[in-house]
């Protein structure tokens, strides 16, 4: 099955999905979307209002914040991969519970097999323990590490930011190191710290 099928494929069974309770209370399933190419992937909580609305992600206020820090970077959301962990927005955006999360983490790993990311960039805490279980992303934002043959660089989840200017400053710094990564090769990783130091003065950019 060529990768436009298999995408498609994923998303139906995404759609139509029952394994949790969230069916139940979801307008739309949340499948993800960008370029199925992509060499970098962001991988967000859950839906929210406004991505349960549309079927999108990150369309809301958080989404225009990544968009914007895309953007400054000089990515397009069409370059990249942009979706979550669970799928379907949990009521009142209370956090994903662990069966939920455990029921459809599968979609993710389809997912990052389909795309076959260089990049995976989980924003926030439940991302972040996707791929860790013991992540804890206030240690371990903006530090890039190997998994799976990948790049795993986790940062803050852009709703965090728009609560707390703080965070928002540590997630604008994180952001800007992405660039080093795209263009570093898989391998090289203790270098990272270094290249970044001397590649982040070019791109002194204020986010807010
Ligand atoms: N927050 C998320 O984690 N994902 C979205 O799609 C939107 C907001
Ligand atoms: Fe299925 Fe995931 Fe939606 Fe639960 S959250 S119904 S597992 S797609």
């Amino acid at each position: 099955m060529n990768k436009n099928s298999l995408n498609l494929k994923i998303n139906k069974a995404i759609i139509s999905c029952k394994k949790c309770r969230l069916c139940k209370t979801r307008i739309k399933s949340v499948p993800g979307e960008g370029d199925i190419n992509a060499k970098i992937m962001f991988v967000g909580e859950a839906p929210g209002r406004n991505e349960d609305e549309q079927g999108r992600p990150f369309v809301g206020r958080a989404g225009d914040l990544l968009s914007r820090m895309l953007n400054i970077i000089n990515l397009k959301r069409e370059e990249v991969w942009i979706g979550n962990v669970v799928k379907c927005r949990p009521p009142d955006n209370r956090d994903p519970m662990v069966d939920e999360l455990r029921n459809c983490s599968c979609y993710l790993e389809q997912q990052i097999k389909l795309v076959d990311p260089k990049i995976i960039v989980p924003l926030g805490r439940f991302a972040l323990e996707h791929f860790d279980k013991k992540g804890k992303i206030s240690k371990d934002h903006g530090k890039a590490r190997v998994w799976r043959n990948r790049i795993l660089y986790p940062i803050y989840h852009p709703a965090a930011a728009l609560r707390n200017s703080q965070i928002a400053a540590v997630l604008a710094d994180d952001f800007r190191k992405i660039p080093f990564l795209l263009r570093s090769g898989k391998i090289g990783l203790e270098n990272v710290d270094a290249g970044i130091t001397s590649n982040v003065a070019d791109n002194q950019i204020s986010l807010f």
